[in-house]
């Protein structure tokens, strides 16, 4: 298999001569700290567990793009998710403040497990306890420190290019799901289980890199797209998790004040664990040699990074109703039961207590369909950027990859808000916990890659004909 996706020697002469034409792009880039104060409940399990110090600060991380006229921004934060209302609010506040549109602004979140708990009004986040009111108290300056990296971002746009490559880094994340000898389909089954036959679906070993630099080659900032979950330090210290070290070691080539902004693949059904490797993988270790690996796959691409086609910067999105999962009205009291203990020891209680977090959800929502966000920025006819709203199974990124018009598509999912777990179709007959715990059913995943296909079309036919507006929404 080759190390990384070279375009094709057409595509790169085009590309050239169009970058000398490219000076009207405008980039800027930046950082802001949003480490919540200590004692917030840390995220990411079934239990609450306070955090106790920090061994690396939170950011929101944003990249603004300017072309022609038209400015729009990219968004990761070192956060468990993304909540529509702080997502919301701070684009109101980014558009007050920067005259950039708040639909052009795409947010997402790495999905940090030893980042701050984001309390909505799920059942799961109605049960926390003390922490819930530092928990809360963060959240409500959320908007204001997302708005701030932007703004800052957005005072720095200057002129830049941009180029790209999709490196290929097939170690470091594995699919959950297993086929096991029982004919069941098994969630995180454990290292050298001699059950296991083989994984159920596949992972996405791409890594796709956007590098933007000022006409004089001096490092602006670097987009890094990877599917795996961030589930990797574990403890009660507060960490970004992997872009942490990705974040230090490209600092160490591209400089310090180059902005490294990392975003969550479609992993909603991968994770680090390596179950033929006996070794435990879980700590600041482990964190930090994923980002070294995943850094040095960004580096080694480096002498194959392509200038990107000029062309017009284009927002679009849409919102999809999706269905609500079915679920048993006389499952209720028995829910509310089983929340009230919120036992979540032993494989057993585990899953009902995240099914009853699921049953209620549904039940709360009356019927209502879940209505969610697909948004896609792109630049040119190469790249585009996709957000979708929740914890994505990675065989519905790789269709969508595939079935997007652009080289380069990178799907950022928990942006823009999130619903939780999205499986394709497939999955659902095969249960366990991600099928369980869905809010969504069957044919939601499908619905959303429709959706962001269908808009990734309307733009790449709109790129062919110069006298369409370049902001579609
Ligand atoms: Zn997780």
């Amino acid at each position: 298999m080759k190390a990384s996706t070279p375009w094709p020697a057409a595509a790169l002469l085009l590309t050239s001569l169009a970058a000398a034409t490219a000076g009207d792009l405008r980039i800027g880039a930046a950082t802001t700290k949003i480490t919540p104060p200590l004692g917030v409940p840390l995220a990411g399990y079934y239990h609450e567990r306070g955090s106790e110090g920090v061994n690396d600060d939170l950011h929101s991380r944003a990249i603004v793009l300017e072309k022609d006229g038209v400015r729009a921004a990219l968004v990761s934060l070192d956060l468990i998710s993304t909540r529509r209302a702080f997502v919301e609010q701070a684009r109101q506040l980014i558009e007050a403040q920067t005259g950039i549109p708040g639909g052009h602004v795409m947010i997402s979140a790495t999905h940090a497990h030893t980042g701050p708990i984001l309390p909505d009004a799920s059942a799961r986040d109605a049960g926390v306890g003390e922490g819930g009111a530092i928990a809360n108290g963060y959240l409500a300056t959320l908007p204001e420190l997302i708005a701030r990296s932007v703004n800052l971002a957005n005072d720095r746009l200057q002129p830049a290019q941009a180029s790209a490559v999709i490196g290929h880094e097939p170690s470091l994340t594995f699919n959950r799901r297993f086929h096991m000898k029982d004919g069941s389909v098994g969630w995180n089954p454990g290292k050298l289980n001699p059950d296991i036959i083989q994984p159920a679906g596949p992972i996405d070993p791409a890594v796709p890199v956007v590098f933007f630099e000022t006409p004089k080659q001096e490092p602006i900032a670097t987009y890094v797209n990877y599917a795996v979950h961030l589930d990797n330090v574990g403890g009660l210290q507060i960490s970004a998790d992997l872009p942490h070290t990705l974040t230090d070691s490209l600092a160490k080539v591209l400089g310090k004040d180059h902005v490294t902004l990392w975003t969550a693949g479609t992993c909603g059904d991968l994770n680090h664990v390596n179950v033929n490797w006996p070794r435990p993988q879980k700590g600041q270790e482990n964190a930090a040699r994923m980002g070294i690996v995943l850094a040095g796959e960004v580096l080694r691409n480096w002498p194959n990074l392509e200038p990107a086609a000029d062309g017009p910067l284009r927002v679009r999105s849409t919102i999809v109703s999706l269905p609500l999962a079915p679920i048993d009205e006389q499952d209720i009291e028995q829910a509310r039961f089983i929340v009230r203990t919120g036992n979540d020891r032993g494989r057993e209680n585990f899953m009902k207590l995240v099914k009853a977090y699921q049953v209620l959800d549904v039940y709360a929502r009356q019927g209502k369909p879940l209505e969610v966000e697909v948004q896609v920025i792109t630049l040119g006819d190469d790249l585009a950027w996709v957000s979708l709203p929740g914890e994505i199974f990675v065989q519905l990124g790789l269709d969508l990859k595939l079935d997007s018009p652009f080289r380069q598509t990178m799907i950022a999912e928990l942006a823009n808000g999130s619903i939780g777990y999205i499986p394709n179709r497939r999955a659902y007959p095969q249960g366990n916990y991600e099928v369980v715990s869905a809010r969504c059913a069957a044919g939601s995943g499908e619905m959303l890659v429709e959706a962001a296909v269908r808009l990734l079309k309307e733009i790449r036919i709109a790129n062919e004909n110069p006298t369409v507006k370049a902001d579609l929404n």
